[in-house]
């Protein structure tokens, strides 16, 4: 995770500035029409409310919440709700856009949005949590749609804040829409695979660029910073594809074990212990900062945005950065990474095995028919198999780092939505 200086200073960082140099550079490359460029370089609509909540101990608590919509252009807004302390506007615009990129580069028929609540969930209690919740699904009653915008679970949410959200939405129009939000308890209308699904993107994405670069996954090393859901599913479906994965962090710990940590022990061990790693005995203890610079073929970021800069990109020494957080890299270490050769699946391919099934969640409730877990899979890997290679291919036509074709991939399509629907 960084030492704790570097995050303080990363979270300072102007991520949404992050997005918009990506995006000028593929615009350049593909002389994207300005007017588009234009209008991708805003967003369509932002929302910022002052939710009180009624806290444990009876005093009232104001927190500051966001819903941003970035584009609609392909088709209703998507994405997740974040709950953390460092959620401001710049942070939820930058993840709102791209989300629109994550969209089109997936191939899903829909535009980008995210939301944001400013608080610690860690600190607060379940009853509080829901009230929270709860009163933001209420602020966000015109908001929310199944075709106009729909959340989904990211930092610091899961299924259960999703539950709540379907059910106020659901009290408040008088009917039973499921598909106004994804990343559902099974139970109540989620689809299977939805959980595992960013880890699952993550992994085929891994053996994908594996594959391009001719190293066996079986004789492959991996290093997973990050063992929430996106981290501890990715550790574990790379495990299980025979790499070895010789280091994992989170907030709490990170361990080192060069001849293999067994994911599964360590799955089994945070599932006792909080769910955090600290104290796992499957390897030894390094200071958190080193663990993005040991020796590995894949380095699998699965944490926070902003983490890999100027001043711990030369240390790196994998062959394969797989984002598995969205915005971990920050522009000024593309260049070094790229001048080393690192092949970077950039985030908004690498992670968009979340939001494909998110997609699959949103038909399957349309349809009200649900599909088998081997049925999402086989759909969810063909998907992010398909995106890969388009990416690949631009990467190749265009001659720029993944990261760059894989705006490309998404302006492309993004440019004849905008020309066919027009401006207004
Ligand atoms: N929060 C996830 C992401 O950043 C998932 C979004 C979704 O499923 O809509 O991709």
């Amino acid at each position: 995770m960084g030492s704790s200086s570097t995050l303080t200073e990363a979270h300072h960082e102007n991520l949404f500035a992050s997005v918009l140099a990506r995006l000028q550079t593929a615009a350049e490359k593909i002389q994207l029409k300005p007017q588009v460029l234009k209008v991708l370089s805003n967003c369509q609509k932002e929302i910022k409310v002052s939710l009180p909540v009624v806290m444990d101990n009876g005093n009232i608590e104001v927190f500051e919440a966001y819903r941003v919509i970035h584009s609609t252009h392909v088709g209703p807004s998507k994405g997740g709700i974040r709950y953390a302390m460092d959620v401001n506007d710049d942070e939820v615009r930058a993840l709102a856009a791209w989300m629109t990129f994550k969209c089109a580069v997936a191939d899903l028929p829909y535009g980008g949005a995210k939301g944001g609540i400013k608080c610690d969930p860690k600190k607060m209690s379940v009853g509080e949590l829901e009230r929270l919740t709860r009163a933001y699904a209420k602020a966000m009653k015109n908001v929310f749609g199944v075709n106009l915008d729909i959340p989904a679970p990211d930092m610091g949410t899961s299924g259960r804040e999703m539950a709540w959200i379907v059910d106020e939405f659901n009290k408040m129009i008088g009917e039973d829409v499921p598909g106004v939000i994804t990343g559902k308890p099974i139970n109540i209308g989620g689809s299977l695979g939805r959980e595992a699904a960013t880890g699952r993107g993550v992994m085929v994405n891994t053996l994908q660029a594996l594959e391009k670069l001719k190293i066996d996954p079986k004789k492959a090393t991996a290093v997973v910073q990050g063992f929430g859901n996106v981290g501890s599913h990715a550790a574990r479906l790379l495990f299980e594809q025979g790499l070895k994965v010789v280091a994992i962090g989170d907030h709490s710990a990170s361990i080192y074990n060069p001849n293999g940590i067994n994911i599964s022990d360590a799955l089994q061990y945070v599932s006792k212990n909080n769910r955090v790693l600290k104290g796992f005995t499957g390897g030894h203890e390094i200071p958190s900062d080193q663990l993005l610079t040991l020796p590995c073929d894949v380095l699998v970021p699965a944490a926070l945005q902003n983490v890999i800069n100027e001043h711990n990109a030369p240390k790196i020494q994998a062959k394969i950065i797989v984002e598995g957080a969205n915005g971990p890299t920050l522009p000024e270490a593309d260049d070094i990474l790229n001048q080393k050769g690192i092949l970077v699946v950039p985030d908004i391919l690498a992670n968009s095995g979340g939001v494909t099934v998110s997609y699959f969640e949103w038909v399957q409730n349309k349809a009200g028919f649900y599909w088998s877990e081997d049925e999402v899979n086989q759909k969810h890997d063909i998907k992010m198999k398909t995106a890969f290679g388009k990416v690949w291919a631009n990467m190749e036509e265009y001659k720029v780092s993944m990261r760059i074709a894989a705006y490309i991939t998404a302006l492309k399509k993004i440019e004849k939505a905008v020309m066919d629907k027009g401006f207004y």
